[in-house]
């Protein structure tokens, strides 16, 4: 590493190092600032401004050389990120590309990446649902993993305060096993989608049907406007990034707002390599960092650390820091982190016709779709695999020109091509993953990247209860829509690799015990306590809701703690 002389130290030190800039780190960043704390965020990408660095924003199809569709050669060179939906001509400039940073792959992992300041914001599908009380007790009433150390209320005045500054669409449905939150107006289910949850719902006692909630500003409240944001325009061609600001970012919103405190420096192109432990004073007192283009190895040194470079690089960091009182990484007396990696289960999908009335239609690409919160295990275990899984579905009109038939010229052919086809219904699912010992992570022996940092291990797979759970659904979700009077239903195991759902979490799990946990209810490490983890890696198990809001809410509370207590001299 470098020498460091005493200017230099002064220079480089901060109250506060944030490691990621992406959602978790955005949130961890924006909290600190607004606590008067000199944050430093690094972040391993490059810099990505708001509206300045979005090049396809407003391109039309047409633009595109060709009209949004990658290139054979792309495909082929990224059989990983190439799978993931969001990957296009309009967005691969915000995905890793497989070439550039290789991983280890003990078993099939598809592991998607967004390297720069917004990490995976910008890509997002942003979806948003609170986590309920079940979700909190699951682990210590099923008896898998670990208890969790927080309750629903610890975290639900969190919720509210993201959920007010990130702005979420959602109706207020008073569901127990959803809770409600601090709602935008909600968007509407089109008139197939309600008839369809009118029926499920009057067949199904257990069921409910409500419209999602996503983080997209339906109709911005002066906290938005404040941030330069504005209303969604229902394009949907978010993953470009959005001209608007009409959905929640680190780059629209938290990164911009921590700015304007004047207590934040940002340094992309800055890859952590490790968390220096300072033995003598048994905490850590910085980070080390490699320049991404120059390779030149810097330090930099805080009170407080904020680990929030996604779930698995997390583990990477923390296996990657070692020291005498930590040979097996950073607060890993027991050999836990990296251990216990759970994910999405979201192998399970059908479609179907339904016979609609052909004379409505539906205006806008609404960014959510309609969902059916986890209704299997809730109060008691009544099937044979543990938790459950939320379901999704659509009713869309595609196959635009359906009724063309005959020559295709002519006034006649125009009117056809400008009918919408039939009804259509696509309907998936969101399975919970039982965290489990054998799914892990670790640092690969002889494999390094580029800045000789080892490359991450995985070695993640499904097990016999994701199968039960998989069957479940395709057997209840055709049933639900044959209920619905659905046809022509066809169910499809897409047999895809953990990962690609994206919600990769655990490997440096909140517990009570530090026997079997890494992290205490405030995300410290339990043997390292100026540094939290907040970020998927903290999860102690997945639940069935879309991930992002909870590791927003839990670095929102962790964030404030940590300025709370350095204020009182504690860390
Ligand atoms: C297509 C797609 C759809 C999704 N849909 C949803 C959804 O609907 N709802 C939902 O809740 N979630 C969704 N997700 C997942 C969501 O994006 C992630 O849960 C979320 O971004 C995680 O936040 P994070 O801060 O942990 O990580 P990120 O947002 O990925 O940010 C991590 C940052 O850390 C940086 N970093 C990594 N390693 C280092 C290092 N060594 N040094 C410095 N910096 C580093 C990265 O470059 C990155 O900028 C989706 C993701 C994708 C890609």
């Amino acid at each position: 590493m470098a020498y460091v002389n005493s200017n230099e130290f002064a220079a480089n030190t901060f109250d506060a190092i944030v490691i990621g800039s992406g959602i978790s780190g955005g949130w961890a960043a924006k909290e600190l600032c607004d606590k008067g704390l000199k944050t430093l965020v690094l972040e391993r990408g490059k810099d990505i401004v708001h509206l300045k660095d979005y090049p396809t924003a407003t391109k039309n199809p047409w633009d595109f050389p060709h009209r949004g569709q990658l290139p054979l050669t792309v495909k082929q060179e990224n059989p990983i990120t190439g799978r993931c939906y969001a990957f296009s001509e309009a967005t691969e400039h915000f995905f890793v590309k497989d070439k550039e940073h290789p991983y280890v792959q003990d078993k099939p992992f598809d592991w998607i990446r967004g390297y720069q300041v917004g990490g995976k914001s910008l890509l997002w599908a942003r979806q948003t649902q609170r986590w309920s009380k079940f979700d909190f007790e699951g682990p210590a009433r099923d008896g898998f993993a670990v208890d969790w150390p927080i309750r629903y209320n610890d975290i639900a005045p969190w919720y509210t305060h993201v959920e007010q500054f990130a702005g979420i669409s959602g109706n207020r449905d008073g569901l127990e096993t959803l809770p409600d939150g601090d709602f935008l107006p909600p968007w509407e289910m089109n008139v197939v989608e309600k008839e369809i949850q009118k029926r499920i719902m009057a067949h199904y006692k257990d069921r409910d049907v409500i419209i999602g909630r996503c983080a997209h500003l339906t109709k911005p409240k002066e906290i938005h406007l404040q941030q330069g944001r504005g209303q969604c325009q229902a394009r949907s061609l978010c993953e470009r990034g959005c001209p608007f600001g009409g959905y929640f970012s680190s780059n629209s919103s938290t990164l911009p707002w921590a700015a304007k405190t004047g207590k934040l420096t940002l340094r992309p192109d800055s890859v952590v390599h490790s968390i220096i432990y300072d033995e003598k004073k048994q905490k850590a007192v910085g980070v080390r960092v490699i320049d991404a283009h120059t390779n030149k190895a810097i330090e930099y040194f805080a009170k407080v650390i904020f680990v929030n470079a996604a779930a698995l690089n997390s583990n990477l960091i923390l296996l990657n820091s070692t020291s005498n009182r930590f040979p097996n990484g950073l607060g890993n007396d027991h050999g836990l982190l990296g251990k216990y990696i759970a994910f999405h289960n979201y192998r399970g999908s059908m479609s179907a016709s339904f016979d609609g009335p052909m004379d409505s239609y539906y205006y806008g690409r609404r960014p959510t779709a309609v969902m059916m919160p986890n209704f299997r295990n809730v109060h008691k275990q009544e099937t044979d695999f543990l938790r459950g899984y939320m379901t999704f579905y659509t009713a869309t009109r595609p196959g635009w020109g359906h009724f063309t038939e005959g020559e295709q010229v002519g006034a006649a052919f125009k009117d056809a091509i400008a009918e919408p086809g039939p009804w259509g219904i696509y309907m998936m699912m969101q399975g919970e993953t039982i965290p489990k010992e054998n799914n892990f992570v670790s640092l690969s022996k002889d494999q390094k990247d580029k800045w000789g940092i080892p490359q991450l291990r995985i070695s993640v797979d499904y097990d016999d209860n994701d199968e039960k759970l998989l069957k479940d659904f395709l057997v209840q979700g055709a049933e639900m829509l044959d209920k619905a009077g659905c046809k022509n239903i066809a169910t499809n195991d897409s047999k895809q690799a953990p990962g690609l759902d994206i919600h990769e979490v655990g490997g440096i799990r909140m517990g009570r015990d530090p026997k079997t946990s890494m992290l205490n209810e405030w995300n410290q490490l339990h043997n390292c306590p100026n540094v939290f983890v907040t970020d998927g890696a903290c999860m102690t198990s997945t639940g069935t809701q879309n991930p992002s809001l909870t590791f927003m809410a839990l670095t929102a509370r962790a964030a404030n703690y940590a300025a709370d207590t350095l204020k009182r001299g504690g860390l």
